[in-house]
Protein backbone atom coordinates (compact mmCIF):
# COMPACT_ATOMS: atom_id res chain seq x y z
CA UNK A 1 0.00 0.00 0.00
CA UNK A 2 0.87 3.52 -0.64
CA UNK A 3 0.19 6.53 1.50
CA UNK A 4 0.50 9.86 0.48
CA UNK A 5 1.05 11.68 3.49
CA UNK A 6 0.02 15.65 3.99
CA UNK A 7 2.43 17.51 5.87
CA UNK A 8 5.85 16.90 7.17
CA UNK A 9 5.57 17.90 11.07
CA UNK A 10 5.93 15.89 14.30
CA UNK A 11 2.15 13.70 12.94
CA UNK A 12 3.38 13.00 9.43
CA UNK A 13 6.51 12.03 9.94
CA UNK A 14 5.47 9.63 13.08
CA UNK A 15 2.52 8.84 10.56
CA UNK A 16 5.30 7.99 7.70
CA UNK A 17 7.48 5.98 9.98
CA UNK A 18 4.50 3.37 11.68
CA UNK A 19 3.69 3.37 8.01
CA UNK A 20 7.25 1.33 6.25
CA UNK A 21 6.98 -0.39 9.18
CA UNK A 22 4.21 -2.20 8.89
CA UNK A 23 5.41 -2.99 5.40
CA UNK A 24 4.23 -0.08 3.03
CA UNK A 25 5.18 2.73 1.20
CA UNK A 26 4.95 6.42 2.27
CA UNK A 27 5.90 9.61 0.84
CA UNK A 28 6.14 12.52 3.10
CA UNK A 29 4.93 15.93 1.05
CA UNK A 30 6.13 19.70 3.47
CA UNK A 31 5.54 22.82 2.50
CA UNK A 32 8.36 24.47 3.94
CA UNK A 33 12.12 23.31 2.44
CA UNK A 34 13.54 20.98 5.77
CA UNK A 35 16.00 18.27 4.79
CA UNK A 36 16.95 15.57 7.54
CA UNK A 37 19.99 16.79 9.19
CA UNK A 38 23.25 14.99 10.54
CA UNK A 39 23.67 16.17 13.80
CA UNK A 40 20.85 17.71 16.06
CA UNK A 41 22.24 21.20 16.38
CA UNK A 42 21.15 21.69 12.40
CA UNK A 43 17.25 21.45 13.20
CA UNK A 44 17.73 24.87 14.95
CA UNK A 45 18.94 26.43 11.73
CA UNK A 46 15.58 24.75 9.66
CA UNK A 47 13.20 27.60 8.23
CA UNK A 48 9.57 26.72 10.14
CA UNK A 49 8.13 29.57 9.63
CA UNK A 50 4.55 27.85 9.70
CA UNK A 51 4.95 27.13 13.14
CA UNK A 52 4.84 29.42 15.40
CA UNK A 53 6.13 27.86 18.03
CA UNK A 54 8.69 25.99 16.78
CA UNK A 55 11.68 27.56 18.93
CA UNK A 56 9.55 26.59 22.53
CA UNK A 57 10.61 24.39 24.57
CA UNK A 58 8.44 21.10 24.54
CA UNK A 59 7.06 18.28 27.14
CA UNK A 60 6.84 14.85 25.01
CA UNK A 61 3.92 13.23 26.69
CA UNK A 62 4.25 9.70 28.56
CA UNK A 63 1.57 8.29 26.04
CA UNK A 64 3.70 9.58 23.23
CA UNK A 65 6.88 8.35 24.89
CA UNK A 66 5.63 5.47 25.07
CA UNK A 67 4.55 4.77 21.37
CA UNK A 68 8.00 5.50 20.99
CA UNK A 69 9.48 2.86 22.99
CA UNK A 70 7.62 0.18 20.59
CA UNK A 71 7.57 1.71 17.16
CA UNK A 72 10.63 3.80 17.17
CA UNK A 73 13.16 3.33 19.91
CA UNK A 74 16.05 4.13 17.36
CA UNK A 75 13.91 7.75 17.53
CA UNK A 76 13.60 7.50 21.33
CA UNK A 77 17.25 6.84 21.70
CA UNK A 78 18.34 9.99 19.22
CA UNK A 79 16.27 12.35 21.44
CA UNK A 80 17.95 10.83 24.72
CA UNK A 81 20.96 11.12 23.22
CA UNK A 82 20.72 14.94 21.91
CA UNK A 83 19.62 16.14 25.11
CA UNK A 84 16.13 15.41 25.77
CA UNK A 85 15.67 15.08 29.59
CA UNK A 86 12.88 12.41 30.89
CA UNK A 87 10.96 13.58 33.75
CA UNK A 88 9.81 10.89 36.45
CA UNK A 89 6.51 12.58 37.33
CA UNK A 90 5.41 9.23 38.66
CA UNK A 91 8.39 9.89 41.72
CA UNK A 92 6.42 13.44 42.54
CA UNK A 93 3.28 11.86 43.05
CA UNK A 94 1.84 11.08 46.99
CA UNK A 95 0.64 7.74 48.26
CA UNK A 96 1.82 4.41 46.47
CA UNK A 97 3.03 3.86 43.25
CA UNK A 98 0.12 2.09 40.93
CA UNK A 99 0.11 0.18 37.98
CA UNK A 100 1.53 2.08 34.90
CA UNK A 101 3.31 4.94 36.96
CA UNK A 102 6.45 3.43 35.57
CA UNK A 103 5.48 5.17 32.43
CA UNK A 104 4.38 8.40 33.62
CA UNK A 105 8.02 9.55 32.15
CA UNK A 106 8.10 13.02 30.25
CA UNK A 107 10.58 14.47 28.28
CA UNK A 108 11.73 18.01 28.43
CA UNK A 109 13.01 18.60 24.77
CA UNK A 110 13.06 21.04 22.29
CA UNK A 111 10.64 21.05 19.38
CA UNK A 112 13.10 21.42 16.21
CA UNK A 113 15.12 18.00 18.25
CA UNK A 114 12.13 16.02 18.16
CA UNK A 115 11.04 17.11 14.34
CA UNK A 116 15.13 16.19 13.97
CA UNK A 117 15.19 12.62 15.45
CA UNK A 118 12.00 11.74 13.27
CA UNK A 119 12.73 12.89 9.75
CA UNK A 120 16.19 11.59 10.23
CA UNK A 121 14.60 8.18 10.61
CA UNK A 122 12.16 8.36 8.49
CA UNK A 123 14.52 9.62 6.08
CA UNK A 124 17.02 6.11 6.68
CA UNK A 125 13.26 4.18 5.97
CA UNK A 126 13.80 2.83 2.12
CA UNK A 127 10.05 2.83 1.77
CA UNK A 128 9.61 6.79 2.82
CA UNK A 129 10.39 9.10 0.13
CA UNK A 130 10.48 12.64 1.45
CA UNK A 131 9.70 15.57 -0.39
CA UNK A 132 10.40 19.08 1.33
CA UNK A 133 9.19 22.18 -0.48
CA UNK A 134 6.25 20.52 -1.68
CA UNK A 135 3.28 22.77 -0.97
CA UNK A 136 -0.14 20.78 -1.37
CA UNK A 137 -3.11 23.14 -2.73
CA UNK A 138 -6.08 20.55 -3.44
CA UNK A 139 -6.92 16.90 -3.16
CA UNK A 140 -7.52 14.82 -6.19
CA UNK A 141 -10.74 13.12 -6.00
CA UNK A 142 -12.03 10.08 -7.66
CA UNK A 143 -15.80 10.43 -9.30
CA UNK A 144 -18.17 7.60 -6.88
CA UNK A 145 -21.19 7.92 -5.13
CA UNK A 146 -19.20 9.25 -2.10
CA UNK A 147 -16.56 11.56 -3.33
CA UNK A 148 -12.31 9.31 -2.70
CA UNK A 149 -9.52 11.32 -2.24
CA UNK A 150 -6.99 9.48 -4.18
CA UNK A 151 -4.01 11.76 -4.05
CA UNK A 152 -2.98 15.65 -3.07
CA UNK A 153 -2.47 18.13 -6.03
CA UNK A 154 0.56 20.06 -5.55
CA UNK A 155 1.62 23.42 -6.54
CA UNK A 156 3.11 23.64 -9.72
CA UNK A 157 0.51 21.01 -11.01
CA UNK A 158 2.21 17.67 -9.83
CA UNK A 159 -0.32 14.97 -8.42
CA UNK A 160 0.80 12.87 -5.81
CA UNK A 161 -1.47 9.19 -5.54
CA UNK A 162 -1.90 6.99 -3.11
CA UNK A 163 -4.10 4.09 -1.61
CA UNK A 164 -4.47 6.41 1.78
CA UNK A 165 -4.46 10.13 2.57
CA UNK A 166 -3.04 11.16 5.57
CA UNK A 167 -4.01 14.51 6.40
CA UNK A 168 -0.71 15.95 8.99
CA UNK A 169 -1.41 19.68 7.73
CA UNK A 170 -1.46 20.79 11.51
CA UNK A 171 -3.53 23.76 12.45
CA UNK A 172 -1.82 26.59 11.08
CA UNK A 173 -3.10 25.95 7.46
CA UNK A 174 -5.07 29.40 6.50
CA UNK A 175 -8.70 29.87 7.33
CA UNK A 176 -11.79 28.67 6.12
CA UNK A 177 -12.49 31.07 3.71
CA UNK A 178 -9.22 32.74 2.84
CA UNK A 179 -7.02 33.11 0.35
CA UNK A 180 -5.31 29.90 1.34
CA UNK A 181 -4.81 25.71 1.10
CA UNK A 182 -8.40 25.41 3.06
CA UNK A 183 -10.22 27.11 0.48
CA UNK A 184 -7.54 25.36 -1.94
CA UNK A 185 -8.15 21.75 -1.30
CA UNK A 186 -11.86 22.18 -1.80
CA UNK A 187 -10.99 22.10 -5.43
CA UNK A 188 -11.29 19.18 -6.68
CA UNK A 189 -8.25 17.92 -9.22
CA UNK A 190 -10.48 15.20 -11.44
CA UNK A 191 -8.75 12.22 -11.19
CA UNK A 192 -9.22 8.88 -13.53
CA UNK A 193 -7.79 6.82 -11.04
CA UNK A 194 -10.17 3.14 -9.43
CA UNK A 195 -9.59 1.37 -6.81
CA UNK A 196 -10.35 0.74 -3.10
CA UNK A 197 -8.74 0.30 0.34
CA UNK A 198 -9.49 -1.82 3.37
CA UNK A 199 -7.40 1.33 5.32
CA UNK A 200 -8.67 4.47 6.58
CA UNK A 201 -7.00 6.92 9.30
CA UNK A 202 -8.29 9.31 11.58
CA UNK A 203 -6.61 11.77 13.70
CA UNK A 204 -7.06 12.97 17.55
CA UNK A 205 -5.56 15.15 20.12
CA UNK A 206 -5.80 13.31 23.42
CA UNK A 207 -4.53 13.69 26.92
CA UNK A 208 -4.54 10.87 29.41
CA UNK A 209 -4.97 12.38 33.06
CA UNK A 210 -4.73 10.54 36.11
CA UNK A 211 -7.66 11.16 38.60
CA UNK A 212 -7.95 10.98 42.42
CA UNK A 213 -11.64 9.70 43.52
CA UNK A 214 -12.55 13.27 44.81
CA UNK A 215 -11.77 14.65 41.25
CA UNK A 216 -14.06 11.75 39.96
CA UNK A 217 -16.69 11.97 42.19
CA UNK A 218 -16.76 16.28 41.29
CA UNK A 219 -16.84 15.50 37.65
CA UNK A 220 -18.58 11.93 37.25
CA UNK A 221 -21.00 13.92 34.94
CA UNK A 222 -17.56 14.61 32.43
CA UNK A 223 -16.54 11.34 33.06
CA UNK A 224 -19.85 9.56 32.43
CA UNK A 225 -19.52 11.06 29.23
CA UNK A 226 -16.48 10.14 27.15
CA UNK A 227 -16.16 6.69 26.08
CA UNK A 228 -13.39 5.54 28.34
CA UNK A 229 -14.63 7.03 31.84
CA UNK A 230 -12.70 5.55 34.46
CA UNK A 231 -9.28 6.43 35.77
CA UNK A 232 -7.84 7.49 32.53
CA UNK A 233 -9.82 9.52 29.96
CA UNK A 234 -10.03 11.31 26.93
CA UNK A 235 -10.32 15.35 27.33
CA UNK A 236 -10.91 17.63 24.55
C1 LIG B 1 2.66 27.36 22.11
C2 LIG B 1 2.45 25.86 21.94
C3 LIG B 1 3.09 24.98 22.81
C4 LIG B 1 2.90 23.60 22.68
N1 LIG B 1 3.53 22.75 23.55
C5 LIG B 1 3.36 21.43 23.43
C6 LIG B 1 4.03 20.54 24.31
O1 LIG B 1 4.76 20.96 25.20
N2 LIG B 1 3.84 19.21 24.13
C7 LIG B 1 3.03 18.70 23.14
O2 LIG B 1 2.92 17.47 23.02
N3 LIG B 1 2.39 19.54 22.29
C8 LIG B 1 2.54 20.87 22.42
N4 LIG B 1 1.88 21.71 21.57
C9 LIG B 1 1.02 21.12 20.54
C10 LIG B 1 1.88 20.57 19.42
O3 LIG B 1 2.86 21.50 19.04
C11 LIG B 1 0.99 20.22 18.25
O4 LIG B 1 0.06 19.24 18.67
C12 LIG B 1 1.82 19.69 17.10
O5 LIG B 1 2.59 20.72 16.55
C13 LIG B 1 0.92 19.13 16.04
O6 LIG B 1 1.80 18.54 15.10
P1 LIG B 1 1.32 18.30 13.63
O7 LIG B 1 2.42 17.55 12.94
O8 LIG B 1 -0.05 17.74 13.64
O9 LIG B 1 1.16 19.76 13.00
P2 LIG B 1 2.27 20.83 12.64
O10 LIG B 1 3.38 20.75 13.61
O11 LIG B 1 1.57 22.13 12.47
O12 LIG B 1 2.81 20.31 11.23
C14 LIG B 1 2.08 20.49 10.06
C15 LIG B 1 3.06 20.42 8.90
O13 LIG B 1 2.33 20.54 7.69
C16 LIG B 1 3.02 21.46 6.85
N5 LIG B 1 2.04 22.07 5.95
C17 LIG B 1 1.04 22.91 6.27
N6 LIG B 1 0.36 23.27 5.17
C18 LIG B 1 0.94 22.62 4.14
C19 LIG B 1 0.67 22.56 2.74
N7 LIG B 1 -0.32 23.27 2.17
N8 LIG B 1 1.44 21.76 1.96
C20 LIG B 1 2.46 21.04 2.54
N9 LIG B 1 2.75 21.06 3.84
C21 LIG B 1 2.00 21.85 4.62
C22 LIG B 1 3.65 22.46 7.79
O14 LIG B 1 4.75 23.14 7.19
C23 LIG B 1 4.08 21.55 8.94
O15 LIG B 1 5.37 21.03 8.75
C24 LIG B 1 2.05 23.09 21.67
C25 LIG B 1 1.43 23.98 20.79
C26 LIG B 1 1.61 25.33 20.92
C27 LIG B 1 0.91 26.27 19.97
Amino acid sequence: MRVVVAGGGVAGLAAALAVARAGHEAVVLERDAVEPGSDPQSAFGDDRRGIPHFFQPHAFLPRGRRVLTSLAPDVLDALIGAGAEPQDVAARLRGEREPGDDELIYLWVRRPIIEWALRRAAAKEPTIELRPAARIVGLALADGRAPRATGVALEGGETVRGDVIVDALGRYRAPEGGDGARRRRRTAVPSTTAGTSSCGTASTTSTTVRTTPSIRAATSATWASTPSAGTTGRMR
